[in-house]
């Protein structure tokens, strides 16, 4: 069975050119870029090379680009170098939509003694600038907002949020690891002080990332031991994952064009003939402001779950918008977040696609998946009872 890949904002393939550009480096080219011999010396400018490649995709200078082991890393790094920088500081902002790296850390820190302040998101799932702007203080230590969230790809204003936080003093994080290669990204022409990526969501492997922190922007490292990144991340380079991870950048650069028109164009398609073939289906998400790869749609009186195993076995593959803890199925804190009623935050799923997408596998799910509501809504009670009460009507 072909598997129909809809879930690139879980993780992604890695690209057949950036595998090949890693391999080498597994087996013959196995230096440390550390050695003074030139066996491990050639591999130094390796990393030269995709510290190069990665500045390029967002505007940096190469200084700027600190590689960490996962997006995860880079957020707890920012975060954290930016309380040690100002210890007198007490006071977070971030918003109450932010992916565990950032949400979790945060519960983590209030539990220290930290006062945390999460923004709240309307029902579109944007935020109130004003109300980002009125929650800072002069204890305020860090601002850290996701420049595009995860599970609706609803973007968020990071730019201006930034010169607001300047404004006060306050220096602004942005995990931008669903934005990048997704949208176009220039920190020439932005202040944000640092910035999270993550390999595994732009077709390079899985535990490798990148923390940017601008020039001049005081930073107290995370992982403290040698001498690597300049000191400011101690750990031997993961180099071929930093190699496959300057080629993946090297990519997204080229292919942000077909991101913005070709996977949009799917993506809408897809959308589109959902909304109009199932019925009490709707957008999760500003429509507007929102990645070109992202839809979560949520199916009324259906349970996420259940749409996963059945879409499962076509060997489609997408995410839900609940999650089993605990035995009970709770929505994701998202769409909890921008006020989702119950039922429908129950029956959300997320399509997020890549360039590696074709037409025929969209076309495959459009015609897939309404015969799966269809059948799941013929079990579900709730679903009798309102079909039984819009017959009467
Ligand atoms: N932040 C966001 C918005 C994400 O989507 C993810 C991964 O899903 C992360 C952080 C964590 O990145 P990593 O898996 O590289 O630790």
């Amino acid at each position: 069975m072909k598997t129909v890949y809809l879930d690139n904002n879980a993780t992604t393939q890695v690209a057949p050119e950036v595998l090949d550009a890693m391999l080498p480096y597994f087996h013959d080219l196995y230096g440390n870029p550390s050695s003074m011999h030139s066996f491990g010396g050639q591999i130094a400018q390796k990393l030269r090379d995709a510290r190069e490649q990665a500045s390029a995709l967002i505007g940096a200078t190469p200084d700027e680009i600190i590689f960490t082991s996962c997006g995860t890393e880079s957020d707890n790094a920012a975060i954290r170098s930016a309380l040690a920088i100002h210890p007198e500081r007490r006071h977070i902002v971030t918003s109450r939509v932010e992916h565990p790296a950032v949400k979790v850390l945060c519960a983590h820190l209030a539990g220290q003694g930290y006062r945390v302040t999460e923004l709240p998101v309307d029902k579109n799932g944007l935020l109130d600038m004003e109300q980002m702007a009125a929650s800072l203080t002069p204890d305020t230590a860090v601002v850290s907002l996701m420049w595009a969230n995860n599970e609706t790809g609803v973007v968020f204003p990071v730019e201006k949020a930034a010169e607001l936080a300047h404004e006060r003093g306050i220096p602004f994080h942005t995990d931008a690891i669903q934005s990048t290669g997704k949208i176009p990204i220039d920190m020439k022409k932005n202040t944000i002080d640092m910035l999270s990526i993550s390999g595994h969501k732009l077709h390079a492997p899985k535990g490798i990332g990148i923390l940017y922190v601008r020039k001049g922007t005081k930073f107290s490292p995370f992982l403290i031991g040698g001498h690597q990144e300049k000191g400011r991340r101690g750990g031997t380079e993961n180099t071929p994952s930093i190699i496959g991870l300057g080629k993946a950048c090297e990519l997204a650069a080229r292919h942000m064009g077909t991101e913005n028109t070709e996977v949009k164009r799917l993506r809408d398609k897809l959308e589109t003939e959902l909304l109009k073939r199932i019925p009490q289906s709707r957008v999760n998400g500003d429509l507007h402001e929102r990645l070109p790869n992202t839809t979560n749609i949520s199916f009324e009186f259906v349970e996420g779950e259940g749409i996963l195993l059945l879409m499962n076995e076509y060997g489609i593959c997408a995410s839900s918008g609940s999650a089993c803890t605990s035995g009970s199925l709770q929505p994701s804190h998202v769409l909890r977040a921008m006020g989702v009623p119950f039922t429908m935050a129950h029956g959300s799923i997320r399509f997020s696609l890549s360039i590696y997408n074709t037409e025929e596998e969209i076309d495959f799910v459009i015609e897939k998946l309404p015969p799966i509501i269809e059948r799941l809504r013929s079990m579900s009670p709730y679903w009798t009872s309102v079909a039984q009460a819009c017959a009467t009507v």
